[in-house]
C-alpha cells in the first residue's frame, strides 16, 4: 500500500509513528493509500527545521520572495492538470471543479508576488522637530497551517503564499483525508527556488494538531475546518500566545425576492448547492423564497436536479462526484429521514447512491423548519433546503439569527433591495446575484459569527497583516544645535 510521507527540510520523509490513517477513493470506495501520522516529536522536528531555515529566508531581499512567488505561480499554471487530477482522485470532485480550485489558489500567488508594494510602511517626515517616525512590517517566524479536506490545494495556497513572501518559514498540517496534493505542491515551491527548510508539511490529525500548538516556535497558526475544531483551536491557540485565524463551517443563505429571474436564480441554486457535491463552506445550503416566488423556484430547481449528472471525476461527463468518505455519506443520508421539511427530491433514489463509491445523488427539502436539522445544522452535502418566508424583513431577519455567518446572496431585479441587503446583512461575504462570493484574492476572504475565530481574514491584504507585524521605529539624526535634556514626556508641539 502507497503510504504518504511527510515534507521536512525541502524532501519526502517517511513517517515513523506507524499508526496510519485511510486515504480513500471516493469514487470506489476502496483504500489507495495509508497517511502515517506524524507524532509530536516529528512536528517538533519539522518546526525546529522551519525554525532554522527562517531567518536566512527573512534576510532574502523582498524582489528575491517574489521571484520565487512568480516562479512558483507559473510552475502551479503549467501543472493544473496534474493537480487537479491528484486532488480529485483523493477528494472525489470532479476534474473541471478541481481545476477551479487550482485556478482560485494560484490567484493567491499572483496576489503575494506583488506583496513588496504592500509591504511599504509608512514614513512622516518632522513628527517633531528634527525626528521622524517609520513603520515596517516584520515576519513573525515559524506560522502553521491547519486544513480541511474540501480544498486540499486552494486552502493552503490561501496560507503560504503570503505567509512565505512576508519572509515566514511554514508548517502545512494538510487534511488527513486527501494528503497528497500537499507534497506536490511543496515540491513545486523547491523547483521555484524556496530554500530547503522554509515549507514543511507534517501529516495526521488531532496529535499533530496538538504539537503545532504547544510548541513555543509556531508564532502563528490559520485553520480552516469545522466550526467546533476552529473554537478550540483559536482558544487553545490564544491560551498560548499565538496569533490564531480560524476559519469555521457555515450555512449560506441565497435568498430570491419576488422579482427575482427565476430561472437565474435556479441555475445558481443548483450551482452552488451541489457542485462539489455540496462540499464547500460557501456553498448554498439554504434557499430563502420570499413571499410569491417558491412555487416556480422549488419547480424549477427540481426540474434542474433531475438532469444533473452524478459519477466519478474520470467521467468526462459528471457534473458532481462522490461524498469524501463513507461515514459522511452516511451522516448526510440520514438527514433525509428527518421531520421539519417536504423531501420534493430524494437523492437515496438514484441508483447512484447504491455505491460503489460514496455517491449520494442531489436531494431538495422544501418548506423547511427553521427549527429542523435540515436547518440547524452545517449538513456539508448535496442536501439542498428551501425556507420559505412573506417578507424581505422575515428573509434578513433568518439570516442574522443564524449562527454562522460565512457568505449569503441575494437574488433580485431591485438595486435598492440588493443595496439594502448588503447594509443589513451580518455575514463577511455578500453576493448580488452572485451565488458563491468567494473575494478575489486582492480582497480578503472571511466570515462573521461562528464562521470565523479572529480579528483578520484570510489572504489578500488581510492575510499579510496576520503574516506580519509592524514596528514603529522613532529617529532623531542628532543636530547639535538643538540638542538639549529634556525631562518631560516626549511632544510633538
Ligand atoms: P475538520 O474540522 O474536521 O478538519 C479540519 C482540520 O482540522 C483537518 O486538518 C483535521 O485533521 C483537523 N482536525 C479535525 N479534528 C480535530 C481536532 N479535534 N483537533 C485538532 N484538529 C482537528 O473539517 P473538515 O471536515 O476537514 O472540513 C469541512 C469543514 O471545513 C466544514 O465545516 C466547512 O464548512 C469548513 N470549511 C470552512 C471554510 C471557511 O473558509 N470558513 C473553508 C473550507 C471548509
Amino acid at each position: 500500500m502507497r503510504q504518504v510521507p511527510h515534507w521536512i527540510g525541502g524532501r519526502e520523509v517517511a513517517g515513523t509513528s506507524g499508526r496510519t490513517l485511510p486515504v480513500f477513493d471516493p469514487a470506489t470506495g476502496e483504500v489507495q493509500a495509508e497517511v502515517v501520522a506524524a507524532t509530536a516529536d516529528e512536528v517538533r522536528a519539522a518546526v525546529r527545521t522551519a525554525a532554522a531555515a527562517q531567518p536566512a529566508w527573512r534576510a532574502a531581499s523582498l524582489s528575491r520572495r517574489a521571484e520565487v512567488m512568480f516562479r512558483f505561480r507559473d510552475l502551479v499554471d503549467a501543472h493544473r492538470k496534474e493537480i487537479a487530477t491528484l486532488l480529485s482522485s483523493e477528494h472525489g470532485k470532479t476534474i473541471a471543479d478541481a481545476a477551479g480550485e487550482v485556478a482560485r489558489g494560484l490567484e493567491n500567488a499572483e496576489f503575494a508576488a506583488g506583496a513588496p508594494h504592500l509591504l511599504k510602511g509608512g514614513y512622516s517626515e518632522q513628527a517633531a522637530t528634527g525626528v521622524d517616525v517609520y513603520s515596517i512590517q516584520q515576519p513573525l517566524g515559524v506560522v502553521a497551517g491547519i486544513t480541511p479536506f474540501n480544498f486540499p490545494a486552494m486552502v493552503p495556497m490561501w496560507m503560504f503564499c503570503t505567509a512565505l513572501v512576508a519572509g515566514n518559514a511554514f508548517v502545512l498540517k494538510p487534511s488527513e483525508k486527501d494528503p497528497s496534493v500537499s507534497l506536490l505542491l511543496a515540491d513545486l515551491l523547491r523547483r521555484a527556488g524556496l530554500p530547503d527548510g522554509v515549507f514543511n508539511v507534517v501529516q495526521g490529525d488531532r496529535e499533530a494538531v496538538d504539537a503545532l500548538l504547544a510548541d513555543p516556535d509556531v508564532k502563528a497558526i490559520s485553520f480552516v475546518g469545522s466550526t467546533p475544531v476552529a473554537r478550540a483551536i483559536y482558544e487553545a491557540g490564544t491560551r498560548a500566545g499565538k496569533r490564531v485565524q480560524a476559519l469555521g463551517g457555515a450555512k449560506n443563505h441565497m435568498v430570491v425576492l419576488p422579482d427575482a429571474d427565476v430561472a437565474a436564480a435556479a441555475d445558481a441554486a443548483v450551482s452552488a448547492g451541489f457542485g462539489s457535491a455540496g462540499e464547500r463552506c460557501m456553498a448554498v445550503s439554504v434557499v430563502v423564497a420570499v413571499g410569491s416566488v417558491g412555487d416556480r423556484l422549488v419547480e424549477e430547481i427540481a426540474d434542474r436536479i433531475g438532469r444533473i449528472r452524478v459519477g466519478p471525476a474520470t467521467d468526462p461527463d459528471a457534473e458532481m462526484g462522490p461524498l469524501i468518505t463513507g461515514a459522511h455519506r452516511d451522516r448526510v443520508r440520514s438527514y433525509l429521514d428527518g421531520d421539519g421539511g417536504e423531501v420534493v427530491v430524494d437523492g437515496r433514489r438514484a441508483p447512484v447512491s447504491d455505491g460503489p463509491g460514496f455517491f449520494l445523488a442531489p436531494s431538495l427539502v422544501d418548506k423547511v423548519s427553521p427549527s429542523s436539522a435540515f436547518y440547524t445544522d452545517e449538513i456539508f452535502g448535496p442536501v439542498l433546503s428551501v425556507v420559505r418566508v412573506d417578507t424581505y424583513d422575515d428573509a434578513v431577519r433568518l439570516v442574522n439569527d443564524n449562527p454562522w455567518g460565512n457568505g449569503t446572496a441575494i437574488f433580485t431585479r431591485d438595486g435598492g433591495a440588493a443595496r439594502r441587503f448588503q447594509y443589513d446583512v451580518e455575514c463577511g461575504m455578500v453576493g448580488v446575484n452572485v451565488p458563491i462570493p468567494v473575494p478575489v484574492a486582492y480582497y480578503s476572504f472571511g466570515g462573521w459569527k461562528a464562521s470565523l475565530f479572529g480579528d483578520l481574514h484570510m489572504y489578500g491584504p488581510d492575510g499579510l497583516r496576520f503574516y506580519t507585524r509592524t514596528k514603529v521605529v522613532t529617529s532623531r539624526w542628532p543636530d547639535p544645535a538643538t540638542s538639549e535634556v529634556d525631562l518631560g514626556f516626549p511632544k510633538v508641539r
